[in-house]
């Protein structure tokens, strides 16, 4: 068995079993074999973090010496034991719900952060990606999923002695990544190819084991493609929207092509953000050829089992590609295919019906997905609110609370964020499966004292300042020139850090709506809680601005200067180059981790998730996933209860939040963690953090997250899937095209109203030109108001009018509201699509 392109030395046979090990991702957060890697080459492996790296680096000294090794080979043993089980073992999936998924979830996603060693991520949706990879490993989930493997990715960050950032771009060379090219039966490498203008671009492909899970990478550095095709998938995110074009082509076309290579024929299509949405035409395109159905029953057929998730918080988000663009492109793709460019255009334009071709003069790649998909969901129980808003532009007519997103609360993997210190108390409290459970078997901490604890946040705390001082040695010391004396140095490169100091955490994007300069509004306040002599607080950033984002590096750069300022030097220390390995550190240590963006910007949000498992206590702005998770008992939220309607004059809501900032700084935080009882423990802060460990870890991980996907979304679209046979859907199509012949000419005439005892009994004609009554639902809709609140009534139909049977008369009694607060409303009804995601046919009484 090869399974490496470029095998790196012939293993001795009795340690043949590393290389399927050290290509098994899951020893990115499982760490049973971390003692192998630290044998074999330990400076290679801590500072890697790569077991691949590893035993491609290793010399065959000693590797014939670890082969003679008795406790080597007993641990190795051990491992690749523990391994066989792992892949053996019952899972949630395979216990409970076996089969019921069927060919499983094909995933794609332009990003995936699964370790610091394999780059192929920028921040916080390729982090999600990797986490519901693992989540879904660890569950049993069937889950394969999609992505690109950049051979530069996202950039690497240094900055130097004035602030400024700097970007590198090494190459990573997939041969030292923890991949392994993805070969047929006869040890042939599958390659793909997607059409481009005048010439066939060439895609190699690979697999990254996670667990029981796959990630095949598709990446375009073929030495038979052109130069300049050669590098469509060096960087992520570059900024150029032809090659975020190409790259969305490879992705979604090359994807769905690889998939159905290798005979792979997923039952559920899950796109994370609409970057992917080419899959899902691909889709439709070879189940068209397959079934040798037009292309509008191909869409009909496929839509069910299309699930589109957004993560976008503003309609700029959305990738938008200009006609000329699409139009070029989409010859090649389409040639052949009954799709034109210039419907697939109308696709990503609008909601579109049948097969009119209008559009609008670009390509919007959520619309593209909605127009493809069945089921829609935002991440957050507030971003579903501001999705619906966002979207609303693609349902003409029809008010933001009927828009059909649903959402799903973010999570994060725990066992990828725990420290060894939690690890072990969990394990103690919990035992050892307990981030697989359901989540109703939560475990207070009942047997763990609070001496346990608080030892543990110490430990945590003081490995972080351990690990940050080591980091910064090397990072910008040198750079200082312009301290002189040995003190000013140390304090420079934050080695006064201490290890009994409430530590502060903030590292993320560094962009305006993320607000990382809020702290920074009154500097001089800050420098007092800095500099207290009884009471400091120290401070731990990170976070890269994009390229492009010159207002990002300006906020860099004045937390740079910031800690600068004399007073302050040594307790504020700024970690360049923010990845997966900087966060989990940064996750483990600081006790209080605080994220302010602008409401609602922040979709969701999942780095402070990943302080919970560890006692990390969250101050953040009543946003994303917090504004579900914060009560008063587990920790602090800037504007409780605020609504995003209130979005507006967002400078003041600025200076407010800052001023509430410093004042849950200086009256609660601070005095709290310091307020020690007789016993030297902060008792309040014990209590507080029992309450976020207990109420939060469990329900915001990512095991909660996939089976919420699972049980809410994948498995009915399942069935759903099941009902849109090839008749059923050809069928509809025909009966849709009718119906909306006659849509145009469909209205109300007569409205009637009669009030007795405080109720309104309100009668309605409708003329419905043919349609069948049955697919006709007539609702009489009133706003909130301080009559009450929004209400939506079915109003029944009582009889037909006698004539052109096209009329029909619709009654419904409802409580008395002042003339004009309802008002009718007539839509189409079919339990067998989702309603008005597939038609969004609407007609309001004028
Ligand atoms: C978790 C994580 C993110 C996402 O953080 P948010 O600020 O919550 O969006 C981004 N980058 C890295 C490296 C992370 O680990």
């Amino acid at each position: 068995m090869t399974l490496a392109a470029y095998t790196p030395r012939s293993l001795p046979e009795s340690l043949a079993g590393l290389f399927s090990l050290a290509l098994d991702l899951r020893w990115s957060w499982h760490h049973g074999s971390d003692v192998l890697w630290r044998a074999l080459e330990a400076e290679t492996w801590d500072s890697t973090k790569n077991a691949w790296l590893v035993l491609n680096s290793v010399s065959g000294e000693r590797m014939a010496e670890l082969a003679e090794d008795p406790e080597f080979l007993r641990q190795y043993q051990q491992q690749i034991q523990a391994h066989d089980e792992f892949i053996h073992a019952g899972t949630w999936y395979s216990n409970e719900c076996s089969g019921s998924l069927e060919n499983g979830i094909a995933y794609f996603c332009m990003e995936y952060g699964l370790s610091e060693c394999l780059p192929l991520y920028s921040g916080g949706l390729g982090v999600l990606a990797g986490d519901f990879l693992k989540a879904s490993s660890d569950l049993g989930v069937p889950v394969i999923a999609v992505g690109l493997l950049y051979q530069q990715g996202y950039f690497r960050q240094a900055l130097n002695p004035d602030g400024d950032q700097l970007e590198f771009y090494p190459y990573n060379d997939p041969t030292m990544l923890p991949v392994s090219p993805l070969r047929d039966e006869d040890g042939q490498w599958q390659r793909v190819t997607v059409p481009f203008p005048g010439r066939d671009i060439r895609l190699r492909a690979w697999k990254a084991q996670v667990g029981r899970c796959q990630l095949l990478l598709l990446d375009s550095n073929d030495p038979r493609n052109e130069p300049g095709d050669r590098g469509i998938t060096s960087e992520l995110y570059s900024g150029d929207p032809e090659k975020r074009l190409q790259q969305e082509m490879v992705l979604g076309i090359g994807g769905w092509r690889l998939l159905r290579q290798i005979n792979i024929q997923p039952t559920i299509c899950h796109l994370n953000e609409g970057h992917c949405a080419f899959a899902l035409i691909e889709r439709a395109l070879s189940w068209q050829v397959d079934h040798q159905a037009d292309f509008e029953t191909a869409r009909t057929a496929n839509r069910p089992t299309n699930l589109f998730t957004t993560h976008t918080s503003v309609a700029a988000g959305f990738d938008v590609f200009p006609e000329p663009l699409i139009k070029l492109y989409a010859e090649p793709w389409l040639s052949g295919t009954q799709l034109t460019p210039q419907r697939l255009l109308a696709l990503g334009g609008r909601n579109v019906t049948s097969s009119e071709s209008q559009h609008t003069g670009s390509l919007n790649m959520a619309w593209l997905a909605l127009n493809m998909s069945g089921r829609v969901n935002g991440v957050s129980r507030i971003h579903q609110k501001v999705t619906q808003a966002i979207f609303q532009p693609f349902f003409p007519r029809w008010p933001a609370e009927d828009i059909p997103a649903g959402y799903v609360t973010n999570g994060v993997h725990t066992p990828s964020w725990d420290s060894p210190e939690s690890d072990a108390i969990w394990t103690r409290a919990c035992g050892k499966d307990r981030w697989c459970k359901p989540l109703l078997q939560s475990c207070p901490m009942t047997d763990i004292s609070d001496q346990d604890l608080w030892a543990m946040r110490l430990a945590q705390r003081s490995r972080l300042i351990h690990y940050l001082r080591q980091r910064l040695t090397s990072q910008h010391c040198e750079h200082d020139a312009a301290a002189n004396s040995e003190k000013e140095q140390t304090a420079a490169c934050g080695l006064l850090l201490d290890n009994e100091t409430l530590t502060l955490g903030f590292a993320r994007r560094f962009t305006e709506y993320k607000r990382p300069d809020l702290l920074l509004k009154d500097e001089e306040r800050l420098v007092r809680m800095l500099t207290d002599r009884d009471r400091p607080l120290q401070i731990v950033l990170a976070g890269k601005a994009h390229p492009h984002d010159s207002r990002g590096k300006q906020l860099i750069k004045r937390w740079k200067q910031f800690s600068r300022r004399p007073e302050v030097q040594g307790k504020i220390v700024f970690v360049e180059d923010y990845d997966l390995g900087v966060a989990s550190q940064l996750v483990q240590g600081v006790d209080v981790w605080l994220n302010c963006p602008r409401h609602p910007w922040e979709a969701c949000g999942t780095s402070g998730m990943k302080v919970l498992v560890n006692g990390g206590l969250n101050l953040s702005q009543y946003d994303g996933w917090w504004a579900e998770a914060w009560t008063d008992e587990v920790g602090w939220a800037i504007r409780p209860e605020a609504s995003f309607e209130e979005l507006e004059n967002s400078d003041k809501h600025d200076e407010d939040d800052a001023r509430e900032l410093y004042g849950i700084l200086e009256q609660q935080v601070i005095p709290e963690f310091y307020e020690l009882d007789h016993d030297g423990l902060p008792k309040e802060w014990m209590k507080r953090m029992r309450a976020s460990m207990d109420q939060l870890t469990a329900t915001y991980s990512a095991n909660r997250m996939v089976r919420e996907y699972v049980e809410a979304f994948y498995q009915p679209m399942v069935a759903l899937g099941h009902q849109r046979q090839p008749e059923v859907a050809g069928g509809i199509v025909q009966e849709y095209r009718e119906i909306e012949k006659h849509w145009p000419k469909l209205r109300f005439s007569a409205v009637n109203m009669q009030e007795s005892e405080g109720l309104q009994t309100y009668t309605v004609d409708a003329y419905l030109d043919g349609i069948p009554e049955p697919r006709i639902a007539v609702e009489l809709v009133a706003e909130a108001s301080e009559y009450g609140p929004r209400t939506l009534a079915k109003m029944e139909m009582k009889f037909a009018r006698s004539g052109s049977g096209h009329g029909f008369v619709y009654e419904c009694t409802v409580p008395a509201r002042p003339d004009g607060h309802y008002t009718p409303r007539l839509r189409l009804k079919d339990e067998r699509l989702n309603l008005p995601l597939e038609n969004p046919s609407i007609l309001w009484l004028q």
